[in-house]
């Protein structure tokens, strides 16, 4: 069993050392409690359970504390790929509701798995979700004072549970102050996909993301096999020809776990039940 998740970009200049501890601890926190899941569910289930506690936390641009768009409002995105069943569902650009990530994973039954907009919030609506504001006021404060944090904070989670199945979710509030009707990378097969060889989810630039389709070139390249690291080399090699900004975390089904960015610093943090791998 394995687990890594990640909490978006860091930025030193714009962001405080306190926050930076604050991460590491919430981060290092999150991997040990959803790893201790993982020792009762499936990868599924706790990429899920992962993602969750990461959108409580108001440190990070998803659920509680995603950024607001240009025209004010919060619309977040979310998906789940489970790499037993290769099967994908996903919310983009749902408005007031607590867990993008929990509509994701009710969706995961349906024909019509990934839904939009009014129609996501409805579907929503119909499955208990009640309303809820993710609004925090230092998310207002930012957005009053055109504060450009750069979509920092995105959240994701890739797991490896003991039947050796794999699984990944991501979730965010989006790129901060982008124009209405925008699609994030985060609920498409490029920001977040796993089959039953590897899981990758991706924080950073959407656009630049889906120009590279990041996260399902690296999980082919090593179901056609390549080893992950070399998976890895070559799709950010990729990425910086289009001077691409992004990071991803990803285990293989041989419970390699890696991670790569191609700017500092992405945070995350694994577990394998006896050591961690924290971002510094
Ligand atoms: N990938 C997210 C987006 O473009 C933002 C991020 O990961 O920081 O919506």
């Amino acid at each position: 069993m394995k687990i890594i998740i990640h909490g978006g970009f860091f930025s030193e200049s714009e962001q405080s050392h306190k926050v930076k501890v604050a991460k590491q601890n919430s981060l290092k926190a999150i991997a040990k409690r959803s790893f201790e899941y993982l020792e009762k569910h499936s990868a599924a289930e706790t990429v899920v359970f992962a993602v969750k506690l990461l959108e409580d936390n108001e440190l990070y641009n998803a659920g509680t504390g995603s950024q607001i768009q240009s025209d004010g409002k919060i619309r977040m995105s979310a998906s789940l790929m489970n790499g037993e069943t290769q099967k994908f569902s996903g919310v983009i650009n749902i408005q007031n509701v607590k867990n993008p990530i929990e509509v994701a994973e009710v969706l995961m039954k349906e024909d019509d798995r990934v839904l939009g907009d009014n129609g996501a919030k409805i579907y929503a609506k119909k499955n208990g979700f009640s309303d809820y504001s993710t609004e925090t006021v230092q998310r207002r404060k930012e957005f009053e004072e055109k504060a450009k944090s750069g979509g920092k904070g995105t959240v994701g989670c890739v797991a490896l549970d003991q039947n050796g199945h794999l699984a990944a979710a991501t979730s965010t509030g989006g790129k901060g102050f982008e124009l209405e009707g925008r699609i994030s990378d985060s609920a498409t097969v490029a920001g977040n996909f796993a089959n039953q060889f590897c899981g990758v989810s991706c924080t950073g630039v959407g656009e630049d993301i889906v120009s590279n389709a990041t996260a399902a070139k690296i999980v082919i390249r090593v179901t056609d096999g390549m080893k992950i690291e070399e998976a890895f080399r070559k799709t950010f090699s990729e990425l910086k020809e289009i001077d691409g900004f992004a990071g991803a975390i990803s285990i293989d089904h041989q419970g390699n776990i890696f991670h790569q960015n191609s700017h500092p610093t992405m945070v995350f943090a694994s577990f394998d039940g006896k050591n961690f791998g924290v971002f510094e």
